[in-house]
């Protein structure tokens, strides 16, 4: 028996470069003859319902998720090894493999929240009981958790103050090597096959070539996006001027479905930016997208400090505010039939491909919670369900602070869709590429198509209330009521 082979159980870091648990196995098994087998496990828990009834993984997703596990196996099949793929309950299919395969250590990258480290707690006690080491590795941000200039009891409540702590002396790792090869898995060892999406219980999402780009999972197209994005349409130079784009896939970089997964990791992303500063050019943009990468960084360490709250009502805050369920406008919501355009282009597209951009789920968010002021739970769900880069601390984190409950609350902040609309789509190109029905109506009041004159609807062939439905609210009058209910309970 040698209990010296190790299990990499792969979750959230679906690569080959820069990921540790592989690269110090198989450092390890230079110095021994152990073999490594790499797994990753569907987990059923993730093909559930949420609490509002919402696949908890939508198609778009699951579809994401299984192109990035099949790319995975090819990365590792090039090193000569393979991926061993099942499907069930990682803590019943884990330790049978352990058994199975004599496995002393099992490396896995640790995550944050609530039902992964559960599920890291379980692992943990039946793994103590088979004598086997469960060892954890902190791979997903761009700073790791041990080089943090605090404790992450003490993590600043502020964004800002957070940024200017770690900046002072910003500390990232260097990227772990891509082992050269690894040792071969034995040959009667069922590697299994990757589900197909209607194993999962889902049906193929409709290719839509309206989207913004044709994502495809796997670290294959997420270094292939970097170095266009990068490299080759040298986009980083103007990224702070681009990234509140909605319409064009190199507004911004596109990399957040990938980070998600692992597919791409935020170091070597950091690493690549150092080099084209060095190389090209050094500017705001180059470091805005580091930037934008401490905000991912930030929501991970405050799931990691508040723990459960992230998911409560109440918000990190713990603010009593009576949200409605109010499944009638929700629903208008989800399907991007509020009358006013930015919101429902944006959930449009949302439905159609998976994605939307942050100027986008900034806004409907906060129509969503400021305007309609139904539950921000219902909203961070759907999004949880639809988005191909659902990552539970960005999105939980994000809807905490859209909807006023965040660590950050300062009183009651809404966005002016009509304002927005104007500085973001002043020609409405974007709104007339998911709202076709209003493709006619010139630029200056597209974004308020119920402002059009009978004589003017004609002309465009647009009938508001029928084509185009009439605002499901009054912008201003349903923000002050929100804002009253909301001052009430602070
Ligand atoms: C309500 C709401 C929900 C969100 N849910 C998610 C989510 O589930 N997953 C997710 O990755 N992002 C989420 N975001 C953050 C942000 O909208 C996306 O990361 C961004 O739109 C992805 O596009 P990009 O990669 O082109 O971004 P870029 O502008 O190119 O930014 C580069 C990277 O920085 C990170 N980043 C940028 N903005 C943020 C932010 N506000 N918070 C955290 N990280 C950020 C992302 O990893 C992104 O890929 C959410 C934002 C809001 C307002």
């Amino acid at each position: 028996m040698n209990n010296q082979n190790i299990l990499v159980w792969f979750r959230n870091d679906l690569r080959s470069h820069d990921c540790e648990t592989l690269y110090r196995a198989s450092e390890e098994a230079k110095q021994t003859d152990a073999r490594i087998f790499p797994v990753y496990c569907f987990d059923l828990a993730h093909f559930d319902e949420t609490s509002f009834g919402f696949e908890k993984t939508g198609a778009f997703r699951a579809k994401f998720l299984i192109e990035s596990v099949a790319n995975l196996r090819e990365s590792l099949r090039s090193l000569n090894s393979d991926l061993i793929i099942r499907l069930g309950n990682p803590d019943q299919i884990l330790p049978e493999l352990t058994q199975q395969l004599e496995i002393g250590s099992v490396y896995y990258h640790a995550e944050v929240t609530t039902e992964e480290k559960t599920l890291e707690k379980k692992l943990r006690s039946i793994f103590k009981e088979q004598s086997v080491n469960f060892q954890s590795f902190w791979g997903n941000t761009l700073i790791h958790r041990d080089d943090l200039p605090f404790a992450i009891a003490d993590l600043p409540e502020l964004f800002t103050h957070f940024r200017k702590q770690v900046e002072v002396n910003l500390t990232v790792r260097q990227v772990f090597p891509i082992p050269d090869r690894l040792p071969t898995l034995p040959e009667s060892l069922d590697i299994g096959e990757i589900p197909t999406l209607t194993r999962l219980g889902l049906k193929e999402p409709v290719p839509c070539d309206r989207a913004v780009l044709q994502f495809k999972g796997g670290e294959h197209e997420a270094l292939k996006r970097l170095d266009h994005y990068f490299w080759e349409s040298d986009r980083l130079q103007v990224y702070k001027q681009t990234r509140n784009g909605m319409l064009y896939a190199d507004d911004s970089s596109k990399f957040s479905p990938w980070l998600s997964l692992g597919c791409l990791s935020p170091r070597y992303v950091y690493a690549q930016v150092k080099k084209y500063e060095s190389d090209r050019l050094d500017n705001d943009s180059t470091y805005w997208l580091i930037f934008e990468l401490l905000w991912r960084d930030y929501f991970r360490f405050v799931a990691a400090k508040h723990g459960d709250k992230l998911f409560y009502r109440t918000g990190l805050r713990g603010l009593d505010i009576p949200w409605k369920q109010d499944w009638k406008r929700f629903e208008l919501w989800q399907i991007g039939n509020t009358g006013f355009p930015l919101v429902d282009a944006n959930m449009r597209e949302l439905a159609a491909t998976g994605f939307m951009s942050n100027r986008g789920r900034q806004n409907v968010a906060s129509f969503l919670t400021k305007n309609l002021g139904i539950d921000w739970r219902m909203g961070a769900e759907w999004f949880e369900s639809q988005l191909i880069d659902y990552d539970p601390c960005s999105n939980w984190g994000n809807w905490n602070y859209t909807a006023g409950v965040g660590n950050d609350a300062r009183g009651f902040r809404f966005f002016n869709i009509n304002k927005q609309s104007q500085d973001y789509d002043p020609q409405g190109e974007y709104v007339k590429h998911w709202l076709p029905e209003l493709e006619a109506i010139s630029a200056s009041k597209v974004h308020q198509p119920w402002q059009l004159l009978p004589v003017e609807q004609q002309r465009f062939n647009v009938r508001t209330g029928v084509d185009y439905p009439h605002p499901v609210v009054d912008l201003f009058a349903s923000a002050k009521a929100n804002e009253e209910i909301y001052n009430a309970a602070k």
